[in-house]
């Protein structure tokens, strides 16, 4: 028995789950450092920010600094500028930030973030953290996973159908053209760069009769018309993989 799981721990060892879309040439170098000048961020929220920075560091090799602009030394080199925008009102958190580094020295990134009201011990305390992940897979070159062109057609149409105002051109699987300049791995419905949506019993049904896995879609709602959802807080293993190979231990 020890031998079988032995054996079973190789295959599994060499067979990473990579998912997602990746740019094959970030524009950051393996190991580098990223020096981030964070604005207008509370002292909570720059712990959240390091908490994902730590977190990143254990599976890429890669690490984020992130410096709030008060902290900043002369002579350190920037590389990239966030500003956290606080919101105290209803209105979603989210954010954007570049793709890699596409424009040498100009990167930005924002994030829209509660204030902080009690100090946060993890990853766990922070509000906004399936927000921060997101944002810095992108900055690391990670592309939207909902654009990966192996997703099942019906999940993009209720995206489009969901998000009228948002521009088909982030909802919609990217063109061939497009996929040029990105690893492809699997379509991976766990991965933090997938947009969180609901899915109805008619697109969950059109999903098993043509026979595609409904892994990572959420326990079934009570609610007749919406079957599940996606809603990924965390790195799934697909997204860590990917990184991993974009940005590989030196030894
Ligand atoms: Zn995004």
């Amino acid at each position: 028995m020890k031998h079988v799981a032995y054996a079973l721990s190789l295959l599994a060892l060499s067979l990473p789950v990579m998912a997602g879309l990746g740019l094959k040439r970030s524009g950051w170098r393996v190991g580098q450092t990223i020096n981030i000048e964070v604005r207008d961020a509370d002292a909570g929220q720059l712990a959240c920010l390091r908490f994902v920075a730590d977190e990143v560091a254990t599976f890429a090799n890669i690490q984020l600094n992130f410096v709030a602009a008060g902290e900043w030394t002369a002579g350190l080199r920037r590389d990239v500028w966030l500003d956290v925008e606080s919101q105290n009102g209803d209105v979603a958190t989210g954010g954007h930030s570049s793709m890699g580094n596409t424009s040498f020295l100009r990167e930005g990134m924002m994030l829209r973030m509660y204030p902080t009201s009690v100090e946060p011990t993890n990853a766990r305390d922070c509000l906004e953290v399936r927000t921060i992940r997101h944002e810095v897979g992108h900055l690391l070159g990670l592309a939207h996973e909902h654009q990966h062109p192996l997703i099942p057609a019906p999940l993009t149409r209720q995206l489009v159908d969901d998000q009228p105002r948002i521009d088909r051109q982030f909802l919609e699987p990217f063109a061939e053209r497009r996929l040029r300049s990105f690893h492809v791995t699997a379509y991976d419905q766990k991965s933090v760069m997938h947009y969180s949506m609901s899915i109805t019993v008619g697109t969950a049904r059109e999903l098993q009769n043509a026979g595609r896995e409904l892994a990572g879609i959420g326990p079934e709602r009570t609610d007749e018309e919406l079957y599940g959802y996606i809603y990924n807080i965390e790195y799934s293993p697909g997204d860590r993989a990917l990184l991993r190979q974009m940005y590989p231990a030196s030894h």
